[in-house]
């Protein structure tokens, strides 16, 4: 196989701080020769749009098509408030998930023992969490039409949108999900509101459907997405996979990323569509922005992409082993008390975004020799 090319887009604000900590870990890979990559660099956000005038070019686009896999750090900032809609840093975003196709979206709740403290929950109730939320990315309200803001006759406005699945939208994402409980604990939990929402009653229908015509092997249940919210907070242990639409999935995914703690730790997949070589466009992400707020001072945790990274390795490259390893680097440095300002405990040492890097390299390093 050719070697495997990766772009990275560190973005803005604290992108460019967390972006080399990450090159580290990666290029301690390919040194070891235990992965190898051809790796180019882009701009996207408001990085771009200070170069371009627009925060993604075309030739970024080109780019990010040609590549096997995408890596951004983060975009945005105060900067760039006052630019118009189309041309702010999340426009570049959006635009770059829309043109690689980036229907589903993993994201992992998973919780670090050694971080289980800090969760907002229980601790009994969060320790050895893991959790995959798959939300559908690129349909659903968000994008569907009519939409828009309108004056009635009687000079009242009226804003609307419209909340609309195909059957390929429901089962394409419907796959991913059972695909992924396969390799996890065998059990999807299909999220949606069948009890008010026809769109939720035909997700029903096909996500059943598909379940018993190729995924028997798995169990399925279904869950009204308000119980969900409540369940995740009341018993999150009793799920493995959640598959749902783009909206439930916004609310659920942060509702669930909160149990665990830290914006800084939670890495993020998105996956579009195999081709006929079986070629898939994926970009992975930390799941926080720019944070403004710390950006410039050099106490960022780059550990959310550095285990987006992981996850690269495993979701892209079949890396499984290396992915395993890497994760496991990341465990040991927590276990072994590391910590940036955002995961530590009041009065605990805190080190700044290299030398957290620096750590997991180590650590990497530790545990290739041992
Ligand atoms: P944010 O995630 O940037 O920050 C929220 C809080 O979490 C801040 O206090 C920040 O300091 C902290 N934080 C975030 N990541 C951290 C890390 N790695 N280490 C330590 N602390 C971390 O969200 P926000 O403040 O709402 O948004 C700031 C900007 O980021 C906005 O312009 C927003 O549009 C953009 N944004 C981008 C993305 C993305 O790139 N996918 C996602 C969310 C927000």
């Amino acid at each position: 196989m050719s070697t495997p090319t990766l772009l990275l887009l560190p973005g803005d604000g604290i992108g460019s701080e967390v972006t080399p900590a990450t090159r580290k870990v990666i290029d301690w890979f390919q040194s070891t020769g235990r992965a190898t990559f051809n790796i180019t660099e882009g701009l996207i956000g408001g990085a771009s749009y200070d170069v371009h005038g627009i925060p993604l070019t075309d030739e970024t686009v080109a780019q990010a098509k040609k590549a096997d896999a995408v890596l951004l750090a983060c975009i945005g900032g105060p900067k760039w408030d006052t630019v118009s809609y189309d041309k702010r840093p999340e426009a570049g975003l959006l635009r770059i998930r829309k043109e690689l196709g980036l229907f589903a979206n993993l994201r992992p709740a998973h919780v670090f023992d050694a971080l289980a403290a800090a969760s907002a929950l229980k601790l009994e109730l969060v320790k050895g969490l893991d959790i995959m939320i798959v939300r559908e990315l690129i349909g659903g309200v968000y994008f569907g039409e009519p939409r828009g803001i309108e004056t009635l006759p009687n000079g009242e406005r009226r804003g609307f949108n419209t909340q609309s699945y195909t059957t390929s939208e429901i089962v394409r994402i419907g796959r991913v999900a059972f695909e992924l409980a396969r390799k996890r604990k065998g059990r999807v939990c299909s999220v949606e509101k069948a009890n008010v929402m026809e769109s939720g009653v035909l997700w029903r229908e096909e996500m059943t459907k598909l379940h018993a015509a190729e995924y028997k092997d798995v169990e399925l249940t279904h869950m009204y997405a308000d119980n969900c919210a409540m369940q995740l907070v009341r018993a999150p242990g009793r799920f493995d996979v959640i598959v749902t639409d783009n909206l439930f999935g916004d609310l659920l995914s942060d509702l669930a990323s909160m149990l665990t703690g830290s914006l800084g730790m939670l890495p993020s997949a998105s996956l579009g569509a195999a081709d006929s070589s079986g070629r898939q466009a994926a970009l992975y992400e930390p799941i926080h922005g720019s944070a403004p707020d710390i950006a410039g001072k050099g106490i960022a945790n780059p550990l959310a992409m550095i285990l987006s990274f992981a996850m690269m390795l495993r979701y892209s490259f079949n890396m499984a082993a290396n992915a395993d390893l890497l994760e496991k680097a990341v465990h040991s440095v927590l276990a072994s008390g590391i910590r940036t300002a955002d995961i530590a405990e009041q009065g605990q040492p805190t080190v700044g975004t290299t030398a957290m890097g620096d750590a997991v390299v180590k650590e990497l390093d530790r545990l290739a020799k041992s």
